[in-house]
């Protein structure tokens, strides 16, 4: 029968949890919120530090469970007080600096490719990772209690130095990880060896994330599972960070907020008009028309606003659907020469051009831009933005 539970409450644990498993809670609870995680969870830190400074403790537990906290604070614990949650923090972590807080594991990087539709309409998805966990058989120790004892070759240092004799009188000092140990610093005696994690202090497990992708998200954004790398005794566990991997899209291409689609046109629809669907990325269908009259030249860019990506955080708010328009010509002789007049006849006419005497009568042929250096004088090449790749090809100017 315990007097009060406050302590267990904020902790999680019931009234006869294990110390195990008050460490266990402690170390969860201090990691979620730590200041450096919880910046506003100051007072939280606070009270899970105090509580676990009481129930760690076998005296002061007992004291506690008789008396509750009054007791504590009245001094019969002797002396009263606690420590700084920090210091507890690190104690706890094995930290040493403790300004510097504890030491922190790798972060593990995870990449997941991403459809731009899941960038538009946000997910879920379920990732399985592996990981190491602090065995909580041994928890973390690799043996039985007390039977972890220093390293003999490297007196607990992890560290070897060996002496290397570069020339007679010249020496050389190397240090190297301890083979014996591989760094531990630490033996453990084979028959109290821990069966469960073989000595190593953590095992594997398997876990799941479930990764949120939300609305408006980009490429390479990072989504950031804190304490959830590998767990290694010592140390606070590193996080695991999902980097956005978008595929690309058959369609659309993504600036920003923007998105980017070419749209081919036939030289018809260019001149008399069109009117062409689109489907957006949450399979709606948009149809975008020319007015009466209106010309799109090639190279042309419209946009319709609010069918762009959503914003991040706001996803209500959308970018632009930029169009750019490739008009396809038509191939040589396409109509009849005859029927060439007719034609001409409904088109803006020709500008008269005045050929003045002497002039010389030249060749036009298609032009090869990998076929260079044989310049003939001042042949004329007509650069208008009709080249479908969108490659400018630039003549060289003296
Ligand atoms: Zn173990
Ligand atoms: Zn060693």
């Amino acid at each position: 029968m315990v007097k009060e539970t406050k302590f267990y409450d904020i902790l999680g644990v019931k009234p006869n949890a294990s110390d195990s498993e008050i460490k266990k809670a402690y170390r969860k609870l201090a990691l979620k919120y730590h200041p450096d995680k919880n910046p506003s969870e100051g007072d939280k830190f606070k009270q899970i530090s105090q509580a676990y400074e009481v129930l760690s403790d076998a005296k002061k537990r007992e004291i506690y469970d008789r008396g509750g906290e009054e007791a504590i604070k009245g001094g019969d614990a002797g002396g009263g007080g606690f420590h700084s949650p920090m210091d507890i923090f690190d104690m706890f972590f094995g930290g040493g600096g403790r300004s510097r807080g504890p030491a922190k594991g790798k972060d593990v990087i995870h990449q997941m490719k991403v459809s731009l539709e899941d960038l538009y309409n946000g997910t879920t998805r379920k990732l399985a990772v592996q990981k190491n966990v602090i065995c909580s058989n041994c928890e973390g120790r690799g043996g039985k209690e007390g039977a972890v004892g220093k390293c003999g070759n490297c007196r607990g240092t992890g560290m070897c130095v060996r002496i290397h004799q570069l020339a007679p009188g010249m020496v050389q000092q190397v240090q190297s990880v301890c083979n014996e140990c591989h760094g531990q610093g630490e033996k453990i005696n084979p028959k109290d060896r821990c069966k469960n994690c073989l000595g190593k202090k953590v095992i594997k497990e398997r876990k799941i994330l479930e990764v949120h992708v939300d609305k408006g998200m980009r490429d390479e954004q990072q989504i950031r599972f804190s304490g959830e790398g590998d767990q290694e005794p010592g140390l606070e566990p590193g996080d695991i960070i999902i980097v956005l991997d978008e595929k690309e899209h058959p369609v659309f291409k993504r600036r920003g907020t923007d998105l980017k689609m070419d749209m081919e046109l036939e030289l018809v629809e260019a001149l008399c008009g069109f009117s062409k669907s689109i489907q957006t990325l949450d399979d709606r269908t948009l149809i975008i028309s020319t007015l009466p009259g209106e010309v799109v030249k090639n190279g042309d860019i419209k946009c319709v606003l609010k069918e762009g990506m959503p914003v991040y955080k706001d996803p209500f708010e959308k970018g632009r659907l930029v169009i750019i328009f490739n008009v396809n010509f038509p191939p040589n002789n396409f109509l009849p020469k005859d029927k060439l007049k007719s034609l001409e006849k409904l088109l803006p006419p020709r500008q008269e051009s005045i050929i003045p005497d002497g002039a010389e009568e030249c060749t036009l042929t298609d032009f090869d831009p990998s076929a260079s250096g044989r310049r003939r004088g001042n042949e004329a090449y007509d650069s208008d933005d009709e080249n479908p790749g969108g490659q400018r090809v630039q003549c060289a100017s003296h």
